[in-house]
């Protein structure tokens, strides 16, 4: 192996930078040349693309976003954007291809790995954590930890004012982040796309709340919750629940961005050196991830047709101790 090309595609996530520096340092570890493709596929197909050498990604494992940057590109969902983008990479003489991104992006490498038999590599990187394979996703301790601290901020507000807060955080069609980071701020009630919740079990739990002597409460909500958003569930309950003076707080985009926490950068690190190991062994369209501790590998298109389940165990932590 002897040239290799790497990108950032769909969401960016805190930690890809992490991700991208330990693909380059690896390759130069091993005498591999690196090509870096800028703003995701578009730059495969525009040959928008310049080699990266040990010192290309220095001072960049602290800093959030991706310094090849992101972006979706409609053209690489058709079969003639992805022959384009494989003539590129020949001409270049890339031999294997890196792509950190969510499941998206693993869809187009796999079709281009299918297609035009080059070999792809998938690193998960997004805040959701929605990628099947994995324990975690980059980004995602990085985004709970954001979260973590906003709401504490709010929890200061609401405990002066006694108020109740419905705080919506991202998470696509997963409540990965809404569930951990809920039970991390001690939210009165999570409420992920995962569980099925009907408003009265929500309204009795908050009552419940205040007749045991709960002055404020936090709501937490994950923005692919199936009943609706934040907005939605604080003017439910507030025709139930008159007297209580009922605020919303949408995190929005803040938790994308910020500098990866430790734990992130060191994932990122380790499946970067995986990603071209496994291009080294000669192998393809799987996605490196991490289980129980350990470095894994899981096929491209195990990670794509499938869902990580949600941890039942936590959402009844999240119950017990939610009185
Ligand atoms: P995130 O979960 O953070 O949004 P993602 O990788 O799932 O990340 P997408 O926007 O779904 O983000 O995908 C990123 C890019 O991957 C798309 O813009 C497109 O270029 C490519 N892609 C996605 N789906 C396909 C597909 N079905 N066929 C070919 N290419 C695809």
């Amino acid at each position: 192996l002897k040239h290799i090309g790497v990108l950032t595609s769909g969401g960016d996530a805190p930690g890809m930078n992490a991700a991208i520096r330990s693909v380059v340092r690896t390759c130069t570890h091993h005498g591999i040349e690196v090509t870096g493709f800028y703003e995701g596929y578009q730059g495969v197909i525009d040959d928008n693309a310049e080699t990266l050498d040990a010192r290309a990604v220095a001072h960049i494992i602290n800093r959030g976003g991706t310094m090849l940057r992101s972006a979706r590109c409609a053209e690489f969902r058709t079969r003639e954007g992805r022959q384009k983008a494989y003539d590129n990479l020949k001409k270049r003489g890339i031999e294997g291809l890196v792509v950190i991104g969510g499941d998206g992006s693993f869809t187009g490498a796999s079709l281009l790995s299918d297609e035009f038999d080059i070999p792809v590599i998938g690193i998960p990187g997004t805040i959701d954590n929605d990628i099947y394979g994995t324990d975690f996703t980059i980004g995602f301790d990085t985004a709970l930890n954001t979260v973590v601290d906003a709401v504490d901020r709010i929890r200061d507000t609401a405990t002066s004012h006694n108020r109740l807060f419905f705080i919506e955080v991202m998470g696509r069609d997963s409540g990965f982040i809404a569930l951990n980071a809920g039970i991390a701020v001690g939210a009165t009630n999570i409420l992920i796309p995962e569980e099925s919740t009907e408003l009265d079990e929500v309204i009795t739990k908050l009552k419940t709340g205040r007749e045991n002597g709960k002055t404020s409460s936090i709501v937490l909500v994950a923005e692919g919750e199936k009943m609706g958003d934040a907005l939605f569930m604080a003017e439910e309950t507030k025709k139930h629940l008159p007297d209580y003076d009922i605020r919303v707080s949408v995190l929005g985009h803040m938790q994308r961005g910020g500098n990866p926490t430790c734990a992130d950068r060191v994932l990122a690190t380790r499946l970067g050196v995986a990603a071209v190991e496994q291009l080294m062994a000669g192998h393809s369209s799987v996605m490196c991830g991490v289980r129980n501790g350990s470095v894994c590998t899981v096929s491209i298109h195990d990670a794509i047709s499938r869902k990580p389940g949600i941890d039942r165990n936590l959402m009844h932590i999240a119950e017990i101790v939610s009185l």
